[in-house]
């Protein structure tokens, strides 16, 4: 407890939290741990066993039974292999029950702290997840759980298993002399200070290997991710480079960790065996009135105990790496989840959304991204959300289904606030297309019948991909809605993509629908056909759309500009046009580029330029 320093919780506490673990495998770790009771008591047998061989060798038979009056008259000769084969049994039967039971409870505690940070993931607040790096997160599920069982488990079955052949031994030795025992006794607390100092160095080190494993894991998951960007842009001096640092960074902390208990060990082998050699000073000193066969014995059980410390010294390593990567998990498990005191729960809504004087700064940063919004969008009505990248329109739509909190202001559905509904509730009621697409790797028909839509009949989900215009592309893929998409939808297009995203939202069915540039990837037809397909099904919802082609929203109930958190134009395509504001300038600049596309008659760099552009005007 004296190395408490106040940011990292004591080993202790871990240790007992981690123990806790445990609590649900009780019953194999006893059987395991009874187990190794067998094994130990099997180490001081088997010096037994060489104190009547060599008392055999020298004595006469008179002093061979009465040394062992277990065998009775029984023949030394048949009775001594005999025990020692029956030793090595006893000791199997228990390094059986041990190992397996403790097996049982280390793969177990594996899958338990697994899934438990697992479901951790998909509680967690969006800021978390914005906060830390998705390698640091999974190598926490990979990596250190495993470590963490090291301690749990491997250290446990150490300390039981050698632990008791110590304990065990020392007690058969007391029993031979226990004049001998005391003066090797005298040198456990040196040894105990040795393992005590190392132990700090061990913990310290291995919660650096841990973050430097995630580190690795980081960096190759963002070249995996990013390989297009990295070859196109020559980025493969780069990450070459950043992973050869973080390699070599994990290897010298490994080596470092090593070069510990490299030097701890033969340390401690020094000091264990110069009681050795004290013990076997004295045991020509003071032989007294021993046999052979004791001084045998008594030596060859001395001579057994320097393993089993040795063992126990190392452990703490093991112990200490666990510890370390439990503190992380617990880090994680202890973190709060997405805040969901909301107990309103609404089979059906209408769609009514108010936004009242909403002001949003996400945490930790004082800028304020929405400013003091107030709009309302009536059920049914659709209402579009125009304005220069970086104005916030994404972390509006966010905001709905509550993915981030905001603390001043009032966003409303039906006039309940969205606060009040419980999480899952409100969600349920919004369908979102976000403006990164997010596809799973499985089926076409998986991936729009995603979450609470899985096991939607196919002809739902046929009628919904069809309405997001993917019909067409998905008819020719070579197994249907049975191909598999590949990581994120790899194997598709960017304009496939979103069509599938957009079919997924369809689907949901969701009175309130939120389309954050859901259409930004598709060709001028696509769009004009999608257009027509969002038009019915946004007929009878409320319907948010963020767009930067303004060709996509003109029909749109309001138009709202928005500009440094702030609306600074609404009303209808008409109103804007006639204002002659923001809105009539970005659409002149637009239309201009729309005629160019016409007489070039090649869409594709238009699209390109469709895109772009709205960008670099509004900025300039
Ligand atoms: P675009 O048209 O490019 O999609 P946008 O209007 O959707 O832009 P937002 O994504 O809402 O813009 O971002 C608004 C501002 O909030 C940006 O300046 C950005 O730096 C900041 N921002 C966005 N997401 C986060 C986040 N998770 N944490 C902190 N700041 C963020
Ligand atoms: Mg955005």
């Amino acid at each position: 407890m004296q190395q408490t320093s106040p940011d990292t919780p004591s080993s202790l506490k871990i240790y007992l939290r981690l123990l806790g673990y445990l609590k649900p495998f009780v019953g194999h770790f006893t059987v395991s741990i009874l187990g190794y009771l067998i094994f130990s008591s099997s180490q001081p047998m088997l010096a037994g066993v060489l104190k009547l061989f060599v008392d055999g060798l020298t004595a006469g038979s008179a002093a061979q039974q009465q040394a062992f009056p277990l065998l009775g008259r029984m023949e030394l000769t048949y009775g001594i292999p005999l025990l020692v084969v029956l030793i090595i049994l006893w000791q199997g039967l228990g390094s059986f029950l041990g190992n397996y039971y403790l097996a049982r409870v280390s793969l177990g505690l594996i899958n338990h702290l697994r899934q438990r940070l697992f479901a951790s993931l998909l509680h967690l607040p969006n800021t978390y997840f914005d906060r830390h790096n998705s390698g640091h997160l999974v190598s926490r599920i990979t990596y250190n759980v495993t470590m963490v069982t090291g301690a749990a488990t491997d250290a446990v079955k150490v300390v039981v298993r050698e632990g008791m052949t110590v304990a065990f031994l020392f007690l058969y030795l007391l029993w031979m002399n226990w004049k001998l025992t005391a003066v090797m006794a005298a040198l456990l607390p040196v040894i105990g200070l040795m393992v005590n100092s190392a132990s700090r160095r061990f913990r310290k080190q291995s919660r650096k290997i841990q973050a430097s494993m995630g580190d690795l894991t980081h960096i190759a998951s963002e070249t995996i991710h990013g390989y297009r960007v990295v070859r196109s842009f020559g980025g493969e001096d780069y990450e070459y480079a950043r992973f050869s640092r973080a390699n070599d960074e994990n290897t010298r902390k490994e080596l470092r960790m090593v070069r510990t208990s490299a030097t701890f060990t033969p340390a401690l082998q020094l000091a264990i065996f110069t009681t050795m050699a004290a013990v076997l000073f004295l045991v020509l000193l003071l032989r007294g009135d021993s046999s052979a066969g004791d001084l045998v014995a008594y030596i060859t059980a001395a001579g057994m105990i320097p393993k089993p410390i040795r063992q126990l010294s190392e452990v703490s390593g093991t112990i200490q790496k666990g510890l370390a990567g439990a503190e992380s998990i617990f880090e994680q498990l202890d973190e709060a989840p997405e805040t969901d005191r909301g107990t309103v729960e609404r089979e059906r809504i209408e769609g009514r959304l108010e936004v009242r004087n909403l002001t949003f700064r996400y945490a930790g940063s004082e800028r304020v991204i929405l400013d003091d919004l107030s709009f309302t969008i009536e059920p049914g009505q659709m209402v579009a959300l125009v304005g220069r990248s970086g104005s916030g329109k994404s972390t509006l739509a966010s905001l709905i289904p509550r993915f981030y909190h905001h603390a001043q202001g009032k966003i409303l559905i039906d006039g309940i606030d969205v606060e009040d509904y419980t999480l899952r509730n409100l969600r349920r009621h919004i369908a979102l297309v976000a403006q990164q697409t997010s596809l799973f790797n499985d089926t076409v028909a998986n991936n729009i019948a995603y979450g609470d839509l899985a096991g939607a009949p196919r002809v739902e989900i046929e009628r919904a991909a069809e309405a997001a215009y993917a019909r067409e592309f998905i008819d020719q893929l070579s197994e249907g809605f049975d191909t598999l998409v590949g990581e994120n939808g790899v194997l598709l297009s960017g304009g496939q993509r979103q069509r599938l995203a957009i079919a997924r939202a369809i689907l949901k069915d969701a009175p309130i629908l939120v389309l954050d540039e859901a259409t930004s990837a598709l060709d001028t037809e696509s769009e004009r056909h999608i257009q027509k397909a969002l038009d019915r099904v946004m007929a009878n919802r409320t319907t948010l759309v963020i767009a930067h082609r303004l060709s996509t929203i003109e029909k749109a109930d309001v138009i709202m500009v928005m500009d440094q958190g702030r609306i600074i134009e609404s009303g209808s395509h008409a109103e804007l046009l006639r204002a002659g504001g923001h809105y009539a300038r970005l659409h002149a600049m637009q239309f201009n580029e729309n005629e160019t596309e016409e007489t070039k008659k090649s869409p594709k760099t238009t699209i390109g330029m469709e895109i772009n552009q709205p960008h670099e005007h509004s900025k300039g």
